[in-house]
């Protein structure tokens, strides 16, 4: 496993090649917003390190990556007002995986809202994820 994959999206948003709209960041992890977002506020945490998968990930960037989300969800609950936080992390095409570098999704929960496992993703609206990310980026004091 090398630190970087030069084909994968992920490392291309860790290394600032591709757009993100990132939160928070730290040594071992990335924290930005997905594109496709199943509820206000879904973000995704990842390891700056490239890893496949749940099998792959080095056990301290697994770690780092849980505290990330952690985090996140005390944001997504204090600054979104969301009622509950779904952590999300699929290993493998059969199991929902899309992109191969490993991630979790923080998708925090609205009491009510719609949303079913698992989400059929849909665009969501740029300017309003950027203004959503903006607001839990200001909350990570
Ligand atoms: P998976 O299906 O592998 O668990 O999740 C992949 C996630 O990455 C999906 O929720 C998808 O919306 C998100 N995603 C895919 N491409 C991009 C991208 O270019 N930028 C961002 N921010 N998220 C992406
Ligand atoms: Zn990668």
């Amino acid at each position: 496993m090398s630190a970087t994959d030069p084909d994968c999206l992920f490392c291309k948003i860790v290394a600032g090649e591709i757009p993100a709209t990132v939160v928070a960041s730290d040594e071992r992890t990335v924290t930005f917003m997905d594109i496709n977002p199943a509820t206000r506020g879904h973000a995704l945490v990842v390891p700056r390190t490239h890893a496949r998968d749940l099998l792959e990930i080095d056990p301290d960037d697994l770690a780092a990556v849980a505290q990330a989300g952690q985090r996140l969800a005390k944001v997504a609950k204090d600054t979104l007002g969301a009622d509950g936080i779904n952590l999300i992390n699929s290993c493998g095409a059969d199991a929902w995986q899309t992109v191969f570098h490993f991630h979790l999704h923080v998708i925090p929960r609205y009491a009510g809202d719609p949303l079913k496992l698992p989400w059929v993703p849909g665009p969501g609206d740029m300017d309003k994820i950027a203004a959503t990310g903006a607001e839990l980026k200001e909350h990570y004091a």
